[in-house]
């Protein structure tokens, strides 16, 4: 049966392998050909790394450390390709990304089954058994054509994320659960500052490094304004915007505040949340120093950075299930960071996991889901998340359920979530 991959770059190279290997005829299409390109890329090679060379880190009391071993556990083609191209890194996998790519394509290249076609695909053939694995940079015409199949309200094209903090990880001796005027009940986590504090974390803000924009990231945010740009418009400007004090009471006390930093909830579990209007593009170091000065966050853990730039991306909750496939056609899947995970590690797993489910689809077997205490797990159900606004997720633990007798030891406690979700992996796969 022929099969359609759209995209050779890391979801789409894992996809093809995965169908390739299962005895699929698999066409993978890449529209790099020396003419067309993205405005990222630089090369024709497949499963270009377009920025870093890492893949972060190995560590095991990492959730980028535990993806990576749950994937392993599955058998990842570009996890072992990265592996095999490896350069010294300290505990992060960092690799040659041209022999990464010449390692790739070799591989793809011993299939008679899996055909590479450079060519841009325009329109999805919804008769054929296809994933779209196009990436955040997916061209303008397949864009139109995604949004034909989705509906315009269901594909974004740019990523101004806030931060997103674990919950446990927040000092309630400062800071305490309200909403504005008692509206809304403890939805909020609420950070307040007297003026001291304000003026000590507004001179840090408009003075802190930020991260170099592409062009092309530019032309999309001239509407969206970053914390630290609404900062420089004037002292009081954030205490007028996102900080605004008016109607923030510490329950039980008439005390009133300069300005109050808000926080809500990321997921359904209430482990993580987002603070309010702070997307950034400070540097992920400035990030750290800069929101430490809130009061309630001075050792906050950030689960994922302050990030923006442009980002094709689909809403997944609406239009797709926790095997990537669309609701609305059951031959379509999405992979890659277009569905909402973040990262080259994750775009390799979902591509991963959308192949071996079209797979299940086309056997008319289950679908592949894993435990939803596994990194793989979390992401396939922060798919399916329906939050007021999707925005893409990394590897983290932050995304996994509560331990049931957490250790108290910060290490110790990142252990037990590793040692969990691969207990669970191995029961889930000898099943
Ligand atoms: C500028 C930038 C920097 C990033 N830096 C990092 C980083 O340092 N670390 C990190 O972990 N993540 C980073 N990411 C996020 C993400 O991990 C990568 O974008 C990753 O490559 C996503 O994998 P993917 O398979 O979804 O898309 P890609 O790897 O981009 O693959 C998509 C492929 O589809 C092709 N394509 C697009 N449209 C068509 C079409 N119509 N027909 C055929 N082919 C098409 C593209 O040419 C591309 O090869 C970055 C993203 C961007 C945009």
């Amino acid at each position: 049966m022929k099969i359609r991959v759209i995209g050779g770059g890391l979801s789409g190279c894992e996809a093809a392998y995965q169908l390739a290997r299962l005895g699929y005829d698999v066409e993978l299409y890449e529209m790099r050909d020396g003419e067309k390109s993205t405005p990222a890329h630089k090369t024709t090679n497949l499963a270009e790394l377009v920025c870093s060379n890492s893949l972060k880190s190995v560590a095991n009391d990492t959730g980028h450390g535990l993806l990576k071993q749950e994937m392993q556990k599955i058998g990842s083609l570009l996890l072992e390709c990265a592996y095999r191209c490896a350069v010294p890194a300290g505990g992060a996998l960092a690799v040659d990304r041209e022999q990464f790519s010449h390692e790739v394509e070799t591989e793809l290249q011993k299939f008679n089954n899996l055909k590479i076609i450079r060519e841009e695909v325009q329109e999805i053939d919804e008769t054929i058994p296809t994933i779209v694995a196009s990436g955040p940079l997916t061209s303008e015409a397949l864009s139109k054509d995604i949004d034909r199949i989705l509906g315009q309200e269901n594909l974004n094209f740019f990523d101004a994320v806030a931060p997103i903090v674990d919950a446990s990880s927040i000092d309630f001796n400062k800071a305490f659960f309200a909403a504005r005027y008692d509206k809304g009940g403890d939805d909020y986590i609420n950070c307040p500052m007297n003026k001291e504090e304000y003026l000590k974390f507004y001179n840090e803000l408009v003075n802190a490094e930020k991260a170099t924009l592409h062009d092309f990231d530019l032309k999309v945010f001239e509407h969206c304004m970053p914390i630290e740009v609404m900062a420089s418009r004037g002292e009081d400007t954030m205490r007028f915007g996102p900080l605004r004090p008016k109607g923030i009471r510490r329950p039980g006390s008439d005390e009133r505040f300069y300005a109050v930093v808000q926080l809500r909830k990321e997921n359904t579990e209430g482990s993580a949340y987002n603070i309010v209007g702070f997307q950034t593009n400070l540097k992920f170091g400035e990030q750290k120093r800069v929101f430490s000065l809130i009061p309630g966050l001075e050792n906050v853990e950030i689960l994922r950075y302050g990030v923006m730039h442009r980002n094709t991306y689909i809403n997944s909750p609406k239009v797709l299930n926790e095997a990537f496939q669309l609701k609305s056609n059951k031959n379509i899947f999405f992979a890659g960071q277009m569905t909402g995970v973040e990262g080259y590690v994750e775009s390799i797993m979902s591509g991963m996991i959308a192949a071996l489910n079209l797979d299940k689809e086309l056997k008319g077997e289950p679908k592949i889901i894993f435990p939803k205490e596994s990194i793989i797990g979390a992401l396939q159900r922060h798919l399916v998340d329906d939050t007021e606004d999707y925005q893409p997720m990394n590897a983290n633990f932050g995304i996994l359920p509560e331990l049931e007798n957490p250790p108290r030891d910060k290490k110790e406690r990142k252990l037990a979530y590793t040692l969990r979700s691969l207990k669970l992996i191995d029961e889930y796969l000898s099943r």
